[in-house]
């Protein structure tokens, strides 16, 4: 079909795997699963509860299969998703409801196994942190396969992709993901999903281009349409006119050359025109990432949220579990610095392996969480803060405190950490003892107080995606009042001032590690303002490095000078575009 005898339409939706892709839609639509009710005579019941323990050995078996073709296809890490819908299958809780369910309902079992998985699915969905509401898509898949196990439905795949399609679906499950041929896929377009999703993940290790969050696309195509996926803009057009298809040609060379410059650029050391060295540090979440680190060349990890070892753990970790990943990530790292930072849960970051520890909150970003739920909890906090030092034996390691509001905070975790050190002394074992430790400084109050905090710590870190958050009165997590989230905002640049100002007085280091320093139009202004490290996500790192080798120092001191001048946060960010614009470019 000739796609110029359709209207043109083009729908925004969220970038997610980089790359332009044209070719004609597969559409992929699942049927939903439908899972019939009835009541199990007495005689019979035993038999149910064996059914379902079957079916939970046959779908690990499917899973450990998947996992095969994937650590094939693609990768040992890629292939790590499916550890965690093992662990799903593990899940006691989820078992032993589904049977306590089973018996105090009499209903079947796919019944019993269906409603106490969507009760998990929809705890998980409502989660504001989007790496944890990912947990939701993999025990919907997970369960997904235990229902057709149980019904004797054949295992949902995209196999059936043979020609060069672009895939169109509500959503994409890991395991569908998984069996996606990238010779076939052309680019991957999604309703539903976010950054990221799973099956996002595979996307960019295939280098497939990918826009999610299309809302309700599926419902405006057919299968044979012809359509452009722009997973820089996170655009799908569809059926594009001649004209579009010539811009798009000409967007797809500019933006593949700018990335083959950025990635070149990266190989060189992050120095302005003016020879200032600028510390390009990555924030990482898993010891897994090490590799990433390298291949960005980050200098270290200037943030590692130790807090996703504890969510991603059916209980507690111990001591050696947690001593074993930090030591893996600093060994890693060698000799460069791994600042690590201690357990930042609660708020949008719930603690899965004890509920009780923190509980449900009214406000829980105002809440029991971070440094407070330490401080509460000294065994916990001392177990980490041991586990810690005995890593910094192995490498250059930085501790630093998140969510710090004040003085006796520190104190008090200062002394809980002279105590780890006195009872690894009485251990025998080994640790840094000039270990150096810093506060990060994601609150209003600690950014106020900062002169006396210095003088308890050896470095900030400032956490501007809280800083906002708490000075502007914005949750961070809610997508209605996202546009009043304003980085540019004068409140929160004189917050930035005054600890980076109070810092340099007391000749501490000060690095930012939100989203603000990975941002290339915001990192100018940061570093001009004096902050000396940036730390962001691997990936990040090309655009802002790019940016600090256009850029001289000097322009950035001036550029920040003239922000701090401004009141209305638009004006600000106009101020920081034209700066970025005009440094942006290569010939
Ligand atoms: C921050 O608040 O800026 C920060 C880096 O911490 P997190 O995003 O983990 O809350
Ligand atoms: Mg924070």
């Amino acid at each position: 079909m000739d796609p110029h005898e359709k209207t043109e339409l083009v729908v925004q939706g969220i970038p997610a795997s980089k790359g332009i892709a044209y070719g004609q839609v597969f559409l992929y639509l699942q049927s939903e699963l439908e899972v019939p009710r009835y009541t199990v005579d007495a005689g019979k019941r035993a038999g149910e509860v064996a059914r379902f323990e079957r079916a939970l050995v046959t779908t690990r078996q499917q899973i450990a299969q998947v996992q095969a073709q994937v650590k094939k296809n693609l990768s040992e890490e890629e292939a790590l998703i499916f550890d965690a819908h093992q662990m799903v299958l593990e899940d006691q809780a989820l078992i032993s409801e589904t049977i306590r369910l089973f018996e105090t309902s009499g209903l079947n079992i796919e019944t019993c196994f269906h409603d106490v998985a969507q009760r998990y699915i929809e705890a998980f969905a409502q989660i504001d942190d989007e790496y944890l509401r990912e947990r939701a898509t993999d025990i919907k898949d997970v369960t997904g396969r235990v229902l057709r196990v149980l019904l004797g439905q054949a295992a949902l795949n995209l196999s059936e992709l043979v020609e060069k399609r672009v895939i169109v679906a509500k959503d994409i499950s890991p395991s569908e993901a998984a069996s996606i041929d990238s010779s076939a896929a052309l680019g991957i377009v999604t309703d539903g999903g976010s950054r990221t999703s799973h099956a996002v993940i595979v996307a960019r290790s295939m280098k497939i281009p990918a826009v999610v969050g299309l809302r309700s696309l599926t419902s405006k195509v057919k299968d044979g349409d012809w359509m452009i996926v722009d997973g820089y803009d996170g655009l799908v057009i569809l059926n594009p006119s001649q004209g579009t298809l010539l811009r798009y040609g000409k967007i797809q060379d500019d933006k593949k050359f700018f990335e083959s410059r950025l990635m070149t650029a990266n190989e060189l050391p992050a120095q302005t025109l003016d020879g200032v060295h600028v510390t390009l540090r990555a924030n990482i979440e898993r010891p897994e990432e090490v590799g990433l680190v390298q291949q960005y060349r980050g200098e270290g990890v200037g943030l590692y949220r130790t807090e996703y070892l504890f969510l991603n753990s059916p209980s507690i970790p111990d001591e050696e579990v947690q001593y074993a990943a930090y030591r893996k990530i600093v060994e890693g790292l060698a000799p460069a610095i791994v600042t690590i930072r201690t357990l930042d849960v609660g708020g949008d970051k719930p603690l899965p392996g004890d509920p009780h520890l923190i509980g449900p909150e009214a406000n829980p970003f105002l809440g029991f969480r971070a440094i407070r739920m330490c401080l509460e909890n000294p065994e916990l906090f001392k177990t980490q803060l041991r586990a810690i030092l005995r890593a910094s034996a192995h490498g250059k390691v930085e501790l630093m405190y998140p969510m710090i509001s004040g003085v006796d905070e520190l104190d008090r975790a200062n002394q809980l950490l002279a105590e780890a050190r006195v009872e690894l002394k009485l251990r025998n074992l080994p640790f840094d003892d000039k270990m150096r430790v810093g506060t990060m400084i994601e609150i209003p109050s600690a950014a106020l107080v900062a002169e006396a905090l210095a003088e308890k710590c050896q470095f900030f870190s400032i956490g501007t995606n809280d800083l906002i958050q708490y000075t502007l009165a914005i949750d961070r997590g809610n997508n209605r009042i996202a546009h009043l989230y304003e980085p540019a905002h004068p409140a929160v640049l004189r917050l930035i001032k005054q600890v980076v100002d109070v810092a340099k007085s007391l000749q501490i280091k000060v690095s930012v590690c939100g989203e603000m320093a990975g941002d290339p139009i915001y990192a100018p202004l940061l570093l001009g303002l004096g902050v000396d490290e940036l730390s962001m996500s691997p990936p990040l790192m090309p655009a802002v490095k790019f940016l600090i080798r256009n850029t001289k120092f000097a322009d950035a001191r001036k550029l920040a000078d003239e922000a701090m001048q401004f009141t209305d946060p638009k004006k600000t960010y106009a101020l920081l575009e034209k700066f970025y614009n005009e440094r942006a470019t290569v010939e």
